[in-house]
């Protein structure tokens, strides 16, 4: 509508020249003879002018029918008119019939207003149309929602498309049996998840999964990125978000996905500045999401990178409380997506997907992809009919080249180190009576800091910790850096972070907790209470004497030294457990805490003794 207006003001402005123009090209360009205004006023004179038409700057003339002039071919002529107050009155004295043109005159006067007046309008709907499009979308329909509706048969995308996020998968089959069959949940009383979270790092499938929910339960899906609802005027995301959320209703079952829940959800105050509209609209989410009822069948998926940013009221029971951790996909799982990925390229027989997922420890789906593009590209260049493993290998190179910044991936003797350094502290763990179970053991790096990880799982809150207890958690840190030492026979910078965590428990162990015979129950850190391994940055400096000092120095050495005497007799003990489990999480990148106490428990290890 508002395109074919801009073009009908074009249309009209340029009628109305035109019509100016041709008025006073007829005018002028009648052929007629022109003649010297001194001549016109003698053939007045003379009485030989019939009749006479006046413009504002021409005046055209009619002689009289019997008379004849030398030089005018007809009995028309013209001349310029000068400015002559005598004429009007010789005209009506000599009986000439006259009129003035004035049309022409009126024309110019309406133009000389109305044509600025369409200019400026032209120029301010323009401008309109403009700021407009910035904010997204025409001016006029600035408070309305631009989610994009997709109708079930719109979205091609299934669960099958999407692989190596199996426990994130299997959470998300419930929402949708929930949206196919709310009855099963809502009648024997059981409460729906009203928001669902998808949390995990770039690229891992967040958006693709929330895009398969919607075409497996084949309902409507409402899908808004979070920085579009932040317009630069206050107001208008949070009339989006009420939009929005009207709109789904009347389309219920439906989902609603908010994606970079971050650009909207940042903790309301933080910042240096204080964002007015992303606060509103952020409140308006939160009041949405509580004034609806989830029987009716909306639910209302959101992702994000940063959900330690989100605003603690967004995560409150009742709004996302679930939240799904799409995670890095270990080997088989990056070996699916590479199968999902290379459907579309024609592959030749050489090549092993097997080989080139052991190739990226790291890599998320969206690398993978580009893994397979790049390979294609590649194949193309060098004129081939198909995509050949060594296509993919340097494929996989380009990359990781293209990576490094972000996260790294490890050669293969580093990844060994990793291996048994990761198995060691979840062997420490294991064999140390009343530490926390491990969860989980990992060589997928996360990030350039962490190479590995050993995931330990807390079976109940703690609040007080036992001198005993302490040192486990030291024996544990120092579990990976002993484990690398025993296999390698020298340890690596990879333990550095384990080191600093062992230091500090074991300085607050002495400083703060009075737990050193040596120097005794005093409490030696003037910081007073803090929370247990994170030190006061502003702590007032120490007020003990440099003899206490030395002798805290050297406490701190005694005790990691004994903890960690303790984990290399630990440790060699269960040597063949160390290597083996360190082959097996080497292969598979993740190995589960129970297969590593299977494979401990198959080893027989002689009885251990534990000395504190
Ligand atoms: P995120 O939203 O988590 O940043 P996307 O869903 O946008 O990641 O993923 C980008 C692309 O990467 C997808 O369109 C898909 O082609 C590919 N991809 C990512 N993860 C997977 C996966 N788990 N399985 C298959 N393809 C994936
Ligand atoms: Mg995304
Ligand atoms: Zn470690």
């Amino acid at each position: 509508m508002d395109k074919k207006f801009g073009f009908s003001i074009w249309y009209f402005i340029i009628a109305f020249w035109g019509i100016i123009l041709l008025q006073e090209i007829y005018l002028a360009s009648q052929h007629l003879d022109e003649v010297p205004y001194s001549q016109f006023k003698v053939w007045v004179l003379e009485d030989k002018v019939a009749e006479v038409a006046i413009t504002d700057t021409l005046i055209n003339g009619k002689l009289k029918p019997n008379v004849q002039e030398d030089g005018l071919k007809e009995k028309w002529f013209k001349t310029i008119r000068v400015d002559d107050p005598d004429l009007v009155r010789l005209l009506e004295e000599k009986n000439v019939e006259f009129s003035g043109v004035i049309v022409s005159t009126l024309w110019k006067d309406v133009a000389s207003w109305v044509i600025p007046i369409l200019i400026f309008g032209a120029i301010w709907f323009f401008i309109l149309r403009k700021v407009g499009q910035g904010a997204g979308g025409s001016f006029m329909r600035i408070g309305q929602s631009k989610a994009k509706v997709y109708m079930e048969k719109d979205i091609p995308v299934g669960m099958k498309d999407v692989a190596g996020v199996d426990e994130a998968k299997d959470e998300l089959l419930e929402v949708i049996e929930f949206l196919q069959t709310p009855e099963k949940f809502t009648r024997i009383g059981g409460r729906i998840p009203k928001g669902v979270l998808l949390v995990g790092p770039p690229g891992t499938g967040k958006t693709l999964l929330a895009r398969a929910i919607a075409g497996e339960a084949a309902v409507p899906f409402f899908s808004i990125s979070g920085s579009e609802f932040v317009e630069m005027f206050v107001g208008v995301g949070a009339a989006r978000v009420r939009d929005l959320f009207e709109k789904a209703k009347g389309k219920a079952p439906c989902i609603i996905f908010i994606d970079e829940l971050d650009a909207l959800g940042k903790a309301r105050g933080s910042g240096p500045m204080v964002h007015e509209e992303r606060e509103q609209t952020l409140n308006q989410l939160l009041v949405e999401m509580d004034g609806f009822d989830p029987r009716v069948g909306v639910i209302i998926l959101a992702a994000t990178n940063r959900p330690e940013i989100l605003d603690q009221a967004l995560l409150r029971a009742g709004r996302f409380d679930r939240q799904v951790l799409v995670d890095r996909p270990d080997r088989s799982g990056r070996k699916a997506i590479l199968e999902i990925h290379v459907k579309v390229v024609k592959l030749a027989d050489d090549v092993t997907l097997e080989k080139i997922a052991a190739m990226t420890p790291g890599m998320v789906g969206a690398d993978l992809a580009n893994v397979i593009n790049e390979g294609a590209l590649l194949a193309v260049r060098r004129n081939r009919e198909t995509v050949g493993q060594a296509d993919l290998e340097e494929a996989v190179e380009r990359v990781v080249a293209g990576l490094e910044k972000k996260s790294r991936v490890l050669n293969k003797e580093e990844r060994t180190r990793v291996a048994h350094h990761e198995v060691g502290h979840a062997l420490v763990a294991m064999m140390i009576p009343g530490s926390d179970p491990i969860q989980k053991i990992s060589i997928i790096p996360r990030g350039i800091a962490a190479l590995g990880y050993t995931m330990q799982l807390p079976t109940e809150d703690r609040y007080l910790l036992t001198e005993s207890e302490l040192e486990s958690k030291i024996a544990i840190l120092l579990g990976g850096r002993v484990a690398e030492e025993l296999i390698f026979g020298e340890a690596s910078t990879g333990a550095s972070d384990d080191l600093q965590k062992a230091t500090n428990i074991a300085k607050r162990m002495i400083k703060n907790y009075g737990m050193s015979e040596k120097l005794g129950t005093v409490a030696l850190d003037p910081s007073g209470p803090s929370t247990f391994l994170t030190p006061n940055d502003h702590a007032p400096r120490d007020t003990y004497s440099e003899e206490t000092a030395r002798e805290i120095d050297q406490e701190v050495r005694r005790l990691i030294d004994s903890q960690q005497a303790r984990v290399q007799s630990l440790l060699r003990q269960v040597k063949p457990v160390l290597i083996q489990g360190a082959e097996q999480l080497l292969a598979d990148e993740v190995m589960s805490g129970e297969s590593l106490q299977e494979l401990l428990r198959l080893n027989e290890p002689p009885t251990i003794t534990v000395s504190t």
